[in-house]
């Protein structure tokens, strides 16, 4: 244990003093020719330079090595004077001792110093070797982190493109596309997809998603946005909106969207949709989650375009080739459907039959080829005039049938005489030749008339054939 500053103090002066005191003794034998001439002294004043080793070693511990070499080197000089005086070369003995115990002291100090110097420089290495360690981990760790966020995204994308495969509805992938969307991406407010037509140019909304469902995005046709990326078959990132000078949007909606990124659907080179997400911040979209939207649209772009294929597939299977009607096999599929919800929910349904009178006579009159213009003539008036309100087939041949949900029979015979007079004012050119053709009409009701499904069918025919029989080109409500 080091001496405390004041016991150091203490030590130093006795030292000092020490030193001043044996001096002296010698200074005086020095002086005294009688005294240096004795030989009984030579023992004494010998002891008297041995206990110069007192305050050397005293000044050792408490001054520190310089102060001490110091100091010996004044006693040496004292010494080597004494032998000089005396001619005793006994007292080089002392100086030698001391000079040793210098020797020994300074090497000691810079083996002291050395090791110090090494434990220093190991202690830097160590803390540099932790250091990078520590930052190390961190790396590892981040990597880790990062590899298991990209393998549960994988992973999830794994699952997305199963579920988008096993999905062929148009508006269940749709729904599942952008919930997919979002999830995967972790970013944005807003999900959007839209499918392109390239006959009309234009865009039409599948589906949307908003996080809080009442900030669901309005716009049904795209926007500037997205008709850039469906122009330029180009993915598109745009942080913030109100400072990108490519596009120039209005001011209320920027206050609804801050950013937005779009990727294209592309299918066999063609665009068939758009997937955006919209961001209701500045600046947090950025490049990186456009690459995971591309991911997320290239699995979407093949299975939205199987469901379109599907989606039209199903459409051909249920619509007539020539007058693009229902075939009769979706209108019975309809009528079962609606005739269960009306049972349900006590509501009615009106069927009307029709068919054409004389056909025969004017397909052998003017060829079998004006007789489809004239069945696809017919089918358009039908399709246009009933519209939303029903669902109009061709039952087969030149007989359409058009189910009416919710339509009583009152409202049913007055849209059978509209459809009636429609077809009889309706002029068919044919070689330069203005043709006409009529047709009958046969109506039946759920609840009036029946209950059955297939009564219905049957009793609208019936009422039809009555229509035929009381001289055609007339509507029938009730067989007399
Ligand atoms: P009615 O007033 O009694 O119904 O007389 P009609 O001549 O229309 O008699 P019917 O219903 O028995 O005749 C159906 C005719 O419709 C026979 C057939 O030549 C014609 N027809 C059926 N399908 C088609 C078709 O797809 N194209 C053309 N051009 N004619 C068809
Ligand atoms: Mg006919
Ligand atoms: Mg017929």
């Amino acid at each position: 244990m080091m001496p405390s500053h004041r016991i150091k103090q203490l030590l130093a002066s006795l030292a000092v003093a020490g030193y001043l005191f044996i001096t002296y003794l010698l200074i005086i034998h020095l002086q005294n020719p009688v005294l240096r001439a004795q030989k009984e002294t030579l023992i004494f004043l010998s002891v008297i330079s041995a206990l110069y080793l007192i305050p050397v070693i005293l000044f050792g511990i408490t001054m520190g090595i310089l102060s001490t070499m110091v100091l010996i080197f004044l006693i040496a000089v004292v010494l080597l004077i004494e032998a000089a005086v005396t001619g005793h070369l006994f007292y080089l003995i002392i100086p030698v001792i001391c000079g040793a115990f210098v020797l020994m002291a300074f090497w000691g100090e810079k083996r002291k110093q050395s090791i110090l110097l090494s434990y220093e420089v190991d202690m830097e290495k160590n803390v540099a070797s932790k250091n990078e360690m520590e930052l190390r981990l961190k790396e590892r760790s981040e990597a880790v982190n990062s590899y298991f966020d990209r393998y549960s995204r994988f992973y999830n994308l794994r699952r997305v493109a199963e579920d988008f495969a096993t999905t062929l509805t148009l508006g269940k992938l749709g729904d599942a596309i952008v919930e997919r969307c979002l999830g995967f991406v972790r970013k944005g407010d807003h999900g959007l997809l839209y499918i392109f037509s390239e006959e009309g140019a234009n865009l039409s909304l599948i589906s949307s998603k908003a996080l809080l469902e009442k900030e669901k995005p309005k716009s049904k046709q795209g926007d500037i946005f997205d008709m850039w990326v469906v122009k330029n078959r180009q993915h598109l990132v745009v942080p913030d909106i109100s400072t990108d000078f490519r596009f120039n949007v209005g001011k209320e909606s920027l206050e609804a969207v801050q950013g937005v990124m779009i990727s294209p659907l592309l299918s066999q080179g063609r665009v068939i949709g758009v997937l955006r997400v919209n961001s209701k911040e500045k600046n947090t979209l950025n490049t990186d989650d456009l690459r995971l939207l591309d991911l997320i649209s290239g699995l979407a772009a093949s299975a939205l375009a199987n469901a379109l294929l599907y989606q039209r597939t199903e459409q051909l299977a249920i619509r007539d080739s020539l007058t693009s009607l229902f075939v009769q096999r979706y209108f019975k599929q309809r009528l079962k459907e609606e005739h269960k919800r009306a049972l349900l929910s006590h509501s009615t349904i009106s069927l009307l039959m029709c068919d054409l009178d004389h056909f025969k006579t004017y397909n052998d009159r003017f060829g079998h080829g004006a007789g489809d213009l004239v069945l696809k003539g017919i089918a358009d008036i039908l399709f246009e005039k009933v519209g939303e309100d029903g669902i109009v087939s061709r039952y087969g041949g030149e007989e359409f049938s058009i189910l009416l949900p919710n339509v009583p029979k009152a409202g049913a015979a007055e849209l059978a005489e509209e459809l009636r007079r429609a077809i009889e004012s309706k002029e068919f050119l044919l070689r330069n030749e203005a043709t006409h053709i009529t047709a009958s009409f046969g109506i039946s009701t759920l609840p009036d008339d029946t209950l059955e499904q297939e009564e219905l069918i049957r009793i609208a025919d019936e009422r039809l054939y009555a229509a035929k029989r009381q001289g055609r080109n007339r509507v029938c409500l009730n067989v007399s």
